[in-house]
């Protein structure tokens, strides 16, 4: 019998009849139209005190079955992912309002799929660091226990994905707490991998009212995983204090690109597009603010602009869309407020910026702002939707500042047709990641993390499983 012959399949509905509470739930709507998805349960403090308890003790036996069986079991939760593909990205659109085509909800789960691949694939050994014939020490990667993931909204499914599969591909067992904004598309991949994961080794608490503080103090759990905004990565970074736990914190960025004046136009519109409105700009890693080389400016906001507008918005289920709406009201009303501050202060409407605040769903128009002030909010703020500034400079020095000027420093870009010109600048650039002629692209093996108030901690590819690991060194 094959493993394809084994896989549990599952309909979107059967996946939601699986996650659904036997009573007192949450509504969760769908942005784009207002509909009821499903409900969520509302577990507090005894369910996570009891999803820990049976973590620590199924961490164990996971634990003791050996790296070469847990790296069978996440290729085989792959597997179940790449079988369940479209049940999950329907739920995932329905939910987080993501389109099912573009590089949106069926790009996400394909993404999950292939990042527990990768996470089994990549070889951690001991390593020797002295053999000199009288001191021997060797460098062992141990489990570290309970792993508490705490997850955004934008993209729910993958960065769960990127959370679970070093965690558990090291030994440990997973608690997750996902946001209350997208607690289903959670639930459902985990009712998918724990298909083939032993029990209790992968478990969701999908409350919310201070559970994720109540995992980032909890005494059993050695390490948090965080993906969110700077503010409550702070705050788990204090409340985490008085259990020394590990922490990986994967914050906000509001990143910069700079257009060098030898790019050419047209040929970097579409790369410049995607940068920025992928996931319809609700992405840690998109490109925020557009500096541009004053000798370019009016051929890239044209080349920009053509571009955009042939990109389609709409709901999700619909196969032509490309883009969809904000996930919840409080981030259109932050990108609305940030384009409306623009408009105030006479910044130039190239696209956009006329949401029908009436409408159904909680549609922003895709909209490119030019002619607008440095210091203008709609730059320096993250806006985390569909609205980019382009910032006009003269001097390259001045735009590597104005990059630079801020508390953030997730992802960068440099765009230009000689290459290494674009690689110095972007040398120059402090961000966890700079991209020459893309942005945002990320991918298992290279590792991933940010600078500044972006956070500290590495995630994907060898550096990735380290963080998921206690170092013991043995000697002699
Ligand atoms: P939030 O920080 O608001 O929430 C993230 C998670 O933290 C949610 O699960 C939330 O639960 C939980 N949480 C809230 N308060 C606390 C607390 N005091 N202690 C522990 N957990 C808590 O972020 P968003 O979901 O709004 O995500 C958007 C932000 O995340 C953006 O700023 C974006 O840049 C950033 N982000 C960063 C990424 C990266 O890789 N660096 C990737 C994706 C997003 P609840 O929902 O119940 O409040």
């Amino acid at each position: 019998m094959t493993t394809a012959d084994t896989t549990t399949r599952f309909t979107t509905e059967s996946l939601l009849t699986a996650i659904q509470p036997e009573s007192g739930g949450r509504d969760i709507l769908d942005p784009a139209t207002g509909e009821l998805v499903g409900q969520v349960g509302q577990p507090g403090r005894p369910e996570l005190d009891a999803a820990v308890a049976t973590a620590v003790s199924a961490q164990r036996d996971w634990a003791d079955l050996g790296d070469a069986e847990r790296r069978r079991l996440l290729n085989r939760a792959a597997d179940a992912v790449e079988a369940n593909a479209e049940a999950l990205a329907v739920l995932l659109s329905r939910e987080q309002g993501k389109p099912l085509n573009g590089p949106n909800a069926r790009f996400e789960v394909g993404a999950c799929a292939s990042w527990l691949r990768a996470t089994a694939d990549f070889d951690l050994e001991p390593e020797t660091v002295v053999d000199d014939g009288q001191t021997f020490a060797q460098l062992h990667y141990r489990p570290l226990g309970v792993v508490g993931a705490i997850g955004p909204w934008n993209w729910p499914m993958m960065i769960s994905v990127w959370q679970l599969a070093p965690a558990l591909r090291m030994g440990n067992a997973v608690v997750m707490k996902p946001s209350s904004y997208t607690p289903l598309s959670v639930l459902a991949l985990a009712e998918v991998l724990n298909t083939v994961l032993p029990t209790g080794v992968l478990q969701v608490v999908a409350g919310r009212g201070g559970l994720g503080e109540a995992l980032s103090t909890h005494p059993d759990v050695a390490k948090i995983m965080f993906t969110g905004s700077t503010p409550t990565g702070k705050s788990i970074i204090r409340s985490s204090a008085d259990t020394v736990k590990r922490i990986t914190m994967e914050l906000g960025g509001n990143d910069a690109g700079i257009v060098l004046p030898d790019a050419d136009p047209k040929a970097i519109a579409e790369g410049l597009f995607w940068g920025a409105f992928i996931n319809t700009g609700q992405t840690c890693a998109a490109l925020k603010r557009l500096y541009v080389h004053a000798d370019i400016y009016d051929a890239v906001c044209e080349a920009l602009t053509e571009f955009a507008a042939s990109v389609p918005m709409g709901i999700g289920l619909d196969e032509t869309n490309e883009l969809g709406p904000l996930q919840n009201e409080a981030q259109f009303d932050i990108v609305d407020g940030l384009v409306e501050s623009a408009k105030n202060a006479g910044a130039r409407i190239l696209l956009g910026g006329d949401p029908d605040r009436d409408a159904t769903g909680y549609f922003y128009p895709t909209t490119l702002v030019a002619d607008i002030d440095p210091q203008n909010p709609l730059v320096v703020e993250e806006q985390f939707g569909p609205a980019l500034p382009l910032v006009k400079y003269s001097d390259v020095d001045e735009a590597v500042r104005m990059a630079n000027s801020l508390e953030t420093g997730l992802g960068s870009s440099v765009w230009g047709t000689d290459r290494n010109a674009a690689a110095a600048v972007a040398a120059r650039l402090e961000a966890g990641t700079t991209w020459i002629n893309s942005h945002g692209g990320v991918d298992p093996r290279i590792p991933f993390g940010g600078a500044k108030q972006s956070g500290y901690g590495l995630e994907f590819g060898v550096h990735g499983l380290k963080q998921l690991a206690q170092p013991h060194v043995i000697v002699g």
